[in-house]
Parts: structure tokens; C-alpha cells; sequence
């Protein structure tokens, strides 16, 4: 037994310190990051979730610049034609089961762009996986693994085969893992601890990201690109049936190891480290990335950086007291005069 001594921060821990800009505007600033060969415009993939991204979110979101994750609670066909023949899409595939017929299959179809999407993504049966896709596509395709928390795990995959990795674990807004194993990372940490990697593999923060800022911050600390749930729920664009409650719209959101979620994709559920939500209905996701889009430029012209690559070189972090969460959030008071 070992009881680490370093504090993990996590991403309200912490606020960027405000440096010299010669930037005239938001429009000379580049979100471009390659993310080893994905060629993004804007750096965010949306999550494999089945209540996340379809066609509709993957096609919204390509066309902004980031790249949706298909996900795989579906048959083979179902998936295949989601992606409808596109080298374009990534599509999520598991460890086991079909998951080897699944990917050849959408290989056949034109899909070039794969994710191996678990829960815990540092173990045997992931190294196997990679081992496998790599062995029988070659550099053919574009392998996304996870999830992972630590620099060892990192790497691990890194030298397995993945050529972009989402950091992460147990932070999600819709995740009980750790509440029910104990275990997990505050993400900004783990993302802050896998950019000291020196393999070239892409960093994919994810899981627990609320706003504009928290995606500034996970780049600041070395993430590549951002990968979001709950931010792309309930739009025009993602998968799922508009609920009235009280007269307002609402679509749900939900962890993909949920009671709800499990039982309609494998019939039982067992081993709960989810939850399902309601989140009321946010327009079309475009305009949200749009929004995003903007305020990321915004972050990284306080911090004098044109580019991901400088933002990286220049982005200071001061840790904050627990005070800063109060002083950071709007907090007007509404005075009434008589
Ligand atoms: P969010 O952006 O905070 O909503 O988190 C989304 C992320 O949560 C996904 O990309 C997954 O990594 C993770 N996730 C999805 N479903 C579950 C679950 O049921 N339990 C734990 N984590 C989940």
C-alpha cells in the first residue's frame, strides 16, 4: 500500500495567469490540431454515447472542424450506416465480442478512423485489441484508445498502437465510477501528468469539461484536443426523442454504463458506473461550437499565444484558494429599491 503524497488539482483549482498579447484580434488565432493525422480545425471530438453521436452530431460537428466518435451500442449494420461510407467518420468498436468483425466490417465500408472506447483502457485485452487492428490494417487507419489516467498507461498504449488517447477517468458528468470503485483521477491532473509523455500519440482530455474555460485549461495543460458529452447533449443534432416536462423540452443524457443504457443495449445491467439524466433541449449544436470556437480564441489571446503549439509552450497555471470558485462565477447582487 502506497498513499501519494502530490496533490491532483483539478480544473477549478486553477486559473491561467493573464500574459503580454500582441494579438489584434480573435481571427488571427489557430485552433488547428493535427491530432496525429485527423487534421482538425477545431480541436474537439464529441463523445461515443448513444444519446451524444450519430450521423447528425458527426456531420454538424466535422463541419465545424472536430470529429464525432460514432458510438457502438448498435448492431454492425447499424453503425455502418451511420457512417454511410465515409473515410471521414471514426467509429467506436469495444475489446471483445464482435469487436474485431465490427471493424473490418466498417473497414470494408471506407471507415478509416477507429476508437477503442472502454471504461479502463490500460489493460491486456486493449493491448491484444491494438495489437490486432494494427497487425491486420497496418498504419492504414487512425486508432483512438482509452480510457487511461496516468503517464504509464499513456505510454503503454502509445507503444501499443494508439495514435490518440483520451485521458480521463471518472470525471464525466454522468460517470459514478468513482463513487463506486474508488478509483479515477481529477482529469485536469491526469491530463496535466500524460503531457509529460515523450511518445508522439495525440491527448484527448475527457470527461468532466463544463465550459469554454475548462477546454482552455485542458489544452493549457497539454491536451491536444477536447472531447465533450454533456456540452453536446440535448441539441438539435444529438440522438434521441424531445421530452415535455412542465410545458419545456428536454432530451436525455446519459452514461453509456447506466441502468437505462445497459438494459436497452445488452438487455441486463449489471456493475453501474453511470447515470441518466434529463438536460433541457440547447438548439442546434452549431451554434454552440460556434460560441466555443470564439471563446477558446479568447482564452488563448490572454495568453498572447496564435496557436495550440504556442499555447502549450507559454500557458501558466497559478493554483487558486477554494474562495476563487466563489469570486470566478457571476455573483451580482439583485438589488431591489423601494
Ligand atoms: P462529460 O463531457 O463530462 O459529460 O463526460 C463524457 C465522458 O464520460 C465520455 O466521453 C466518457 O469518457 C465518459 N462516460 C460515458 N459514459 C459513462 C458512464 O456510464 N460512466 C462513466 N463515464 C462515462
Amino acid at each position: 500500500m502506497r498513499v501519494s503524497k502530490r496533490e491532483l488539482l483539478c480544473f477549478d483549482d486553477v486559473l491561467i495567469r493573464p500574459q503580454y498579447s500582441d494579438i489584434p484580434s480573435r481571427s488571427a488565432i489557430s485552433l488547428d490540431s493535427d491530432c496525429n493525422g485527423l487534421d482538425l480545425e477545431l480541436p474537439v471530438f464529441s463523445a461515443p454515447m448513444d444519446t451524444v453521436t450519430e450521423y447528425e452530431m458527426a456531420y454538424a460537428l466535422g463541419g465545424e472542424g472536430g470529429q464525432g466518435v460514432i458510438h457502438r451500442y448498435n448492431t454492425i449494420e447499424q453503425q455502418v450506416r451511420i457512417c454511410s461510407g465515409n473515410s471521414w467518420m471514426m467509429a467506436a468498436i469495444g475489446v471483445s465480442g464482435d469487436y474485431l468483425e465490427r471493424a473490418t466490417e466498417l473497414y470494408r465500408r471506407g471507415v478509416r478512423r477507429f476508437c477503442i472506447d472502454v471504461a479502463h483502457g490500460h489493460t491486456s485485452m486493449m493491448r491484444e485489441a491494438l495489437k490486432t487492428l494494427r497487425a491486420k490494417f497496418g498504419d492504414d487507419i487512425h486508432i483512438m484508445a482509452g480510457n487511461v489516467a496516468t503517464l504509464e498507461a499513456f505510454n503503454d498504449l502509445a507503444d501499443w498502437g494508439a495514435n490518440s488517447i483520451r485521458v480521463g477517468i471518472g470525471g464525466g458528468s454522468i460517470c459514478s465510477t468513482r463513487i463506486q470503485t474508488g478509483h479515477g483521477m481529477p482529469t485536469f491532473a491526469s491530463v496535466l501528468e500524460c503531457s509529460h509523455s515523450d511518445r508522439d500519440a495525440s491527448l484527448v482530455a475527457d470527461g468532466g469539461i463544463r465550459n469554454a474555460g475548462d477546454i482552455v485549461k485542458a489544452l493549457g495543460a497539454g491536451a491536444d484536443a477536447v472531447m465533450l458529452g454533456s456540452m453536446l447533449s440535448a441539441t438539435d443534432e444529438s440522438p434521441g426523442e424531445v421530452i415535455f416536462i412542465d410545458g419545456e423540452r428536454y432530451k436525455t443524457y446519459r452514461g453509456m454504463a447506466s441502468r437505462e443504457a445497459q438494459i436497452d443495449w445488452r438487455g441486463h445491467a449489471a456493475s453501474l458506473e453511470g447515470v441518466s439524466s434529463v438536460v433541457p433541449c440547447k438548439g442546434s449544436v452549431k451554434n454552440i461550437l460556434a460560441d466555443l470556437s470564439s471563446r477558446i480564441r479568447s482564452g488563448l489571446s490572454y495568453s498572447g499565444a496564435r496557436s495550440l503549439e504556442e499555447f502549450h509552450a507559454t500557458c501558466q497555471f497559478e493554483k487558486v484558494s477554494s474562495l476563487s470558485v466563489r469570486e470566478s462565477s457571476t455573483h451580482i447582487f439583485h438589488v431591489h429599491e423601494k
